[in-house]
Protein backbone atom coordinates (compact mmCIF):
# COMPACT_ATOMS: atom_id res chain seq x y z
CA UNK A 1 0.00 0.00 0.00
CA UNK A 2 1.20 3.40 -0.64
CA UNK A 3 1.11 6.46 1.24
CA UNK A 4 -1.53 8.06 -0.68
CA UNK A 5 -3.20 4.64 0.01
CA UNK A 6 -2.88 5.64 3.36
CA UNK A 7 -4.46 8.61 3.59
CA UNK A 8 -7.34 6.80 2.83
CA UNK A 9 -7.31 4.62 5.24
CA UNK A 10 -11.04 5.83 7.25
CA UNK A 11 -11.09 5.47 11.02
CA UNK A 12 -14.40 6.12 13.61
CA UNK A 13 -14.08 9.26 15.46
CA UNK A 14 -15.25 11.05 18.50
CA UNK A 15 -13.35 14.81 17.93
CA UNK A 16 -10.83 17.02 17.13
CA UNK A 17 -10.21 19.78 18.59
CA UNK A 18 -7.43 22.39 20.13
CA UNK A 19 -7.14 23.37 23.91
CA UNK A 20 -4.44 23.07 26.46
CA UNK A 21 -3.24 20.01 27.58
CA UNK A 22 -4.60 19.27 30.80
CA UNK A 23 -2.00 16.53 32.19
CA UNK A 24 1.60 14.93 31.82
CA UNK A 25 4.66 16.96 31.18
CA UNK A 26 3.36 18.77 28.63
CA UNK A 27 -0.23 20.20 30.87
CA UNK A 28 -0.23 23.56 29.88
CA UNK A 29 0.98 23.70 26.01
CA UNK A 30 -1.48 24.30 23.38
CA UNK A 31 -2.54 21.38 21.96
CA UNK A 32 -4.35 19.95 19.06
CA UNK A 33 -6.56 16.63 20.69
CA UNK A 34 -7.51 13.58 17.82
CA UNK A 35 -9.77 11.27 20.13
CA UNK A 36 -10.17 8.18 18.03
CA UNK A 37 -13.67 5.96 18.67
CA UNK A 38 -13.78 2.82 20.47
CA UNK A 39 -11.87 1.19 23.27
CA UNK A 40 -11.08 -2.20 24.17
CA UNK A 41 -11.57 -2.24 27.95
CA UNK A 42 -14.15 -0.79 30.15
CA UNK A 43 -12.26 0.93 33.49
CA UNK A 44 -14.79 1.16 36.37
CA UNK A 45 -13.57 5.11 36.92
CA UNK A 46 -13.72 5.92 32.66
CA UNK A 47 -14.37 9.80 32.56
CA UNK A 48 -14.84 9.14 28.13
CA UNK A 49 -17.33 6.29 28.39
CA UNK A 50 -19.12 8.31 24.76
CA UNK A 51 -15.82 7.42 23.17
CA UNK A 52 -16.51 3.51 22.86
CA UNK A 53 -19.72 1.45 22.39
CA UNK A 54 -22.86 1.37 23.15
CA UNK A 55 -21.71 4.65 22.29
CA UNK A 56 -21.38 5.37 18.29
CA UNK A 57 -18.50 7.12 16.61
CA UNK A 58 -19.32 10.99 16.13
CA UNK A 59 -17.93 10.83 12.23
CA UNK A 60 -15.55 8.83 10.49
CA UNK A 61 -12.53 10.64 8.60
CA UNK A 62 -9.95 9.57 6.31
CA UNK A 63 -6.14 9.87 7.92
CA UNK A 64 -5.74 12.75 4.97
CA UNK A 65 -8.55 14.82 6.64
CA UNK A 66 -7.54 14.11 10.10
CA UNK A 67 -3.77 15.60 9.63
CA UNK A 68 -5.45 18.36 7.26
CA UNK A 69 -7.25 19.60 10.56
CA UNK A 70 -4.10 19.14 12.62
CA UNK A 71 -2.19 20.88 9.97
CA UNK A 72 -4.97 23.89 9.92
CA UNK A 73 -5.08 24.36 14.13
CA UNK A 74 -0.56 24.53 13.36
CA UNK A 75 0.23 23.56 17.24
CA UNK A 76 3.24 22.05 18.16
CA UNK A 77 2.04 19.73 20.59
CA UNK A 78 -0.62 16.82 19.01
CA UNK A 79 -2.40 14.03 21.95
CA UNK A 80 -3.64 11.32 20.19
CA UNK A 81 -6.14 9.50 22.48
CA UNK A 82 -9.17 7.82 22.80
CA UNK A 83 -11.19 5.49 24.11
CA UNK A 84 -7.54 3.49 22.75
CA UNK A 85 -6.16 5.28 19.89
CA UNK A 86 -4.36 2.15 19.07
CA UNK A 87 -6.40 -0.40 19.01
CA UNK A 88 -7.11 -0.06 15.20
CA UNK A 89 -4.00 -1.92 14.01
CA UNK A 90 -2.61 -0.90 10.35
CA UNK A 91 -5.07 2.15 10.64
CA UNK A 92 -3.71 3.45 13.90
CA UNK A 93 0.14 2.84 12.72
CA UNK A 94 -0.48 4.67 9.66
CA UNK A 95 -2.41 7.91 11.37
CA UNK A 96 0.46 8.13 14.29
CA UNK A 97 3.49 7.95 11.11
CA UNK A 98 1.04 10.54 8.98
CA UNK A 99 0.60 12.79 12.01
CA UNK A 100 4.35 12.75 12.92
CA UNK A 101 4.86 13.62 9.46
CA UNK A 102 2.60 17.09 9.69
CA UNK A 103 5.37 20.00 9.72
CA UNK A 104 4.13 21.91 12.45
CA UNK A 105 3.99 18.74 14.79
CA UNK A 106 6.76 18.81 17.19
CA UNK A 107 5.70 16.64 20.22
CA UNK A 108 2.74 13.70 19.14
CA UNK A 109 2.14 12.22 22.30
CA UNK A 110 -0.14 9.08 22.04
CA UNK A 111 -2.22 7.80 25.06
CA UNK A 112 -2.80 4.16 24.95
CA UNK A 113 -3.80 2.21 27.78
CA UNK A 114 -1.17 -0.86 28.66
CA UNK A 115 -3.49 -3.60 26.91
CA UNK A 116 -2.17 -3.50 22.96
CA UNK A 117 0.91 -3.99 21.90
CA UNK A 118 3.51 -1.04 21.84
CA UNK A 119 5.98 -3.11 19.80
CA UNK A 120 4.75 -2.01 16.50
CA UNK A 121 4.51 1.66 17.60
CA UNK A 122 7.93 1.57 19.02
CA UNK A 123 9.39 -0.15 15.68
CA UNK A 124 8.29 2.46 13.86
CA UNK A 125 9.72 5.32 15.97
CA UNK A 126 12.72 3.95 15.82
CA UNK A 127 12.93 3.02 12.19
CA UNK A 128 11.25 6.79 10.96
CA UNK A 129 13.03 9.95 11.35
CA UNK A 130 10.16 11.96 11.68
CA UNK A 131 8.37 9.55 14.63
CA UNK A 132 11.91 9.10 15.99
CA UNK A 133 12.03 12.80 17.03
CA UNK A 134 8.41 13.23 17.75
CA UNK A 135 6.52 10.43 18.94
CA UNK A 136 6.25 9.94 22.78
CA UNK A 137 3.45 7.64 24.92
CA UNK A 138 1.74 8.01 27.75
CA UNK A 139 0.86 4.47 29.09
CA UNK A 140 -2.02 4.33 31.13
CA UNK A 141 -1.39 1.21 33.24
CA UNK A 142 -4.50 -0.23 34.94
CA UNK A 143 -4.48 -0.96 38.53
CA UNK A 144 -7.15 -2.87 40.37
CA UNK A 145 -9.77 -0.96 41.25
CA UNK A 146 -10.01 -0.05 37.36
CA UNK A 147 -11.38 -3.82 36.81
CA UNK A 148 -8.72 -4.10 34.07
CA UNK A 149 -5.32 -5.05 36.00
CA UNK A 150 -5.44 -8.32 34.47
CA UNK A 151 -5.35 -7.18 30.80
CA UNK A 152 -1.97 -5.39 30.97
CA UNK A 153 0.80 -6.50 28.54
CA UNK A 154 3.89 -6.52 30.98
CA UNK A 155 6.40 -6.43 28.09
CA UNK A 156 5.17 -3.04 27.37
CA UNK A 157 6.76 -1.75 30.37
CA UNK A 158 10.37 -2.11 28.76
CA UNK A 159 9.44 -0.85 25.73
CA UNK A 160 8.79 2.28 26.99
CA UNK A 161 11.91 5.01 27.31
CA UNK A 162 13.32 8.04 28.79
CA UNK A 163 11.17 10.53 26.34
CA UNK A 164 7.41 8.94 27.24
CA UNK A 165 5.33 8.55 30.71
CA UNK A 166 3.67 5.85 32.42
CA UNK A 167 0.85 7.07 34.18
CA UNK A 168 -1.15 5.19 37.17
CA UNK A 169 -4.83 6.35 37.77
CA UNK A 170 -5.01 5.58 41.33
CA UNK A 171 -8.52 5.14 43.17
CA UNK A 172 -7.89 4.06 46.78
CA UNK A 173 -4.43 2.80 48.83
CA UNK A 174 -4.72 -0.75 47.15
CA UNK A 175 -4.13 1.00 43.87
CA UNK A 176 -1.43 2.96 45.62
CA UNK A 177 0.34 -0.14 46.57
CA UNK A 178 -0.41 -1.68 43.30
CA UNK A 179 1.25 1.28 41.22
CA UNK A 180 4.54 0.95 43.99
CA UNK A 181 5.07 -2.62 43.56
CA UNK A 182 4.98 -2.22 39.26
CA UNK A 183 7.72 0.39 39.47
CA UNK A 184 9.92 -1.73 41.99
CA UNK A 185 9.15 -4.59 39.36
CA UNK A 186 10.07 -3.20 35.88
CA UNK A 187 12.79 -0.40 36.75
CA UNK A 188 11.27 1.54 33.73
CA UNK A 189 12.66 4.64 31.72
CA UNK A 190 9.23 6.28 31.69
CA UNK A 191 8.25 9.22 33.60
CA UNK A 192 5.96 7.70 36.43
CA UNK A 193 2.88 10.12 36.99
CA UNK A 194 0.31 9.68 39.87
CA UNK A 195 -2.81 10.85 39.23
CA UNK A 196 -6.14 10.65 41.62
CA UNK A 197 -9.35 9.23 40.94
CA UNK A 198 -11.66 12.70 41.07
CA UNK A 199 -14.34 11.19 42.91
CA UNK A 200 -12.60 8.81 45.42
CA UNK A 201 -8.88 9.78 46.12
CA UNK A 202 -8.88 13.14 47.18
CA UNK A 203 -5.47 14.76 46.02
CA UNK A 204 -4.18 15.79 49.59
CA UNK A 205 -4.32 12.11 50.37
CA UNK A 206 -2.14 11.22 47.47
CA UNK A 207 0.78 13.50 48.40
CA UNK A 208 0.14 12.17 51.79
CA UNK A 209 0.92 8.64 50.50
CA UNK A 210 3.63 9.71 48.21
CA UNK A 211 5.53 11.53 50.54
CA UNK A 212 4.73 8.40 53.34
CA UNK A 213 5.98 6.26 50.90
CA UNK A 214 9.50 7.90 50.57
CA UNK A 215 9.27 7.43 46.90
CA UNK A 216 11.20 10.24 45.26
CA UNK A 217 10.95 8.64 41.83
CA UNK A 218 7.05 9.81 40.98
CA UNK A 219 5.09 12.96 40.07
CA UNK A 220 1.80 13.50 41.16
CA UNK A 221 -0.11 14.28 38.16
CA UNK A 222 -3.50 16.31 38.28
CA UNK A 223 -5.62 17.11 35.48
CA UNK A 224 -6.11 20.96 35.04
CA UNK A 225 -8.80 21.40 32.69
CA UNK A 226 -11.34 20.06 35.24
CA UNK A 227 -9.82 22.82 37.44
CA UNK A 228 -10.25 25.09 34.92
CA UNK A 229 -14.05 24.18 33.55
CA UNK A 230 -16.52 21.69 34.72
CA UNK A 231 -15.73 18.26 34.94
CA UNK A 232 -18.09 16.77 32.90
CA UNK A 233 -16.94 19.62 30.22
CA UNK A 234 -16.54 18.28 26.86
CA UNK A 235 -13.91 19.29 23.63
CA UNK A 236 -11.94 21.44 26.19
S1 LIG B 1 -8.81 2.55 28.66
FE1 LIG B 1 -9.30 4.73 28.85
S2 LIG B 1 -11.03 5.07 27.45
FE2 LIG B 1 -10.84 2.85 27.74
S3 LIG B 1 -12.29 2.39 29.39
FE3 LIG B 1 -10.25 2.70 30.34
S4 LIG B 1 -10.20 4.89 30.90
FE4 LIG B 1 -11.91 4.61 29.45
Amino acid sequence: MTVADHRTMRLPMVEIFQTVEGEGAKAGFPTTFVRVFNCNLRCTWCDTTYSYAPHQPAFYATIGEIVAQVDGYGNSYVCLTGGEPLMHGEKSLALVKALSEVSCVQDLHVETNGAVSLAPFVQLRQTEEDAGGKLRFVMDWKLPASGEAERMIAENLSLLGAQDELKFVIADERDFQAACEVLDRCQTAALPLFSPVWETMPPARLVELILASGRKDVKLNMQIHKVIWHPETRGV
